[in-house]
């Protein structure tokens, strides 16, 4: 039987609460360190601070009710094509090794959509606004626009399904890719963060602060288009857009692209 509209609403006020408590949450975790830590000076609330609280809400809220119909009709489909029996096995693999190989066949989807939405014209236009930023700070993980979203998650998830690592089906929790989703949700808000960490061996193995601002340079075209990894920037290594200098840091964010300043805009014009 289906949810009743007042359910909906029930539903959807319980998960801006969960939002809101994400949000305190990350707010006392990162804004102490971007304070004790800061790479470049910022005021307190930069410029377009607000614009990107609105996009942290629609980051929660809005790609889960668009992902919903593809997921669940590729799941049928693969589910009719490849039968049951070779998903009940993937199934019963230990949880560490369906989340360790859920991130990293998620990792290898999401870095190829990330970066089809630099080489393709059409979806350039949607993730550019990602890149608007022109300061760096946690909360530019919130900025991109609901198609952006929407593409490169897909892209993260759709192999994570065909290999049987989420299950949807199953009657149970799909533990694994909410797992992935949530460490990878604040993975990137780390990535974004404004502080002068580096981490030396750890920079190999997982994306750091020091890692993802390349991909937000704007220091000239030599430095574009690199480090689409999300979390682990060995992938970047594998298809070689690599790019972590041992002292040097961007001196300017942003793109060349030009993007509407509003939020309407930003959402409607592509
Ligand atoms: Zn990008
Ligand atoms: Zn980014």
């Amino acid at each position: 039987m289906s949810a009743s509209p007042l359910q909906h609403l029930g539903l959807l006020a319980l998960d801006i609460v969960r939002l809101c408590l994400w949000l305190a949450f990350l707010l006392v975790v990162f804004v102490p360190l971007e304070r004790a830590w800061a790479l470049h000076p910022r005021r307190h609330f930069r410029k377009s601070f607000g614009t990107d609280l609105v996009y942290y809400f629609l980051s929660g809220l809005v790609p889960k009710l668009l992902l919903i119909l593809p997921l669940t009709v590729l799941a049928a489909t693969l589910h009719h094509l490849v039968g049951a029996t070779f998903y009940q096995r993937v199934a019963e693999l230990p949880l560490v090794f369906r989340v360790a190989a859920a991130l990293v066949v998620g990792e290898i989807g999401s870095y190829w959509g990330h970066r089809w939405s630099h080489e393709s014209p059409f979806l350039w236009r949607f993730h550019a606004i990602h890149h608007s930023a022109e300061e760096m700070d946690w909360l530019v993980n919130s900025r991109a626009h609901p198609i952006d979203m929407v593409f490169v998650r897909l892209c993260g998830l759709v192999p994570m399904y065909v290999l049987g690592l989420a299950q949807p089906m199953a009657d149970r929790l799909d533990l694994v890719p909410v797992l992935v989703t949530i460490a990878g949700t604040i993975w990137g808000f780390f990535i974004h963060s404004n502080v002068s960490w580096r981490l030396g061996w750890f920079e190999r193995m997982l994306s750091t602060p020091a890692f993802h601002p390349w991909h937000h340079t704007n220091d000239g075209p030599e430095h574009v288009n690199k480090n689409y990894a999300a979390m682990l920037p060995w992938v970047d290594r594998c298809f070689g857009t690599y790019y972590l200098p041992k002292q040097e840091w961007p001196t300017r964010y942003g793109t060349d692209t030009p993007t509407p300043p509003d939020l309407a805009h930003q959402l409607f014009q592509p």
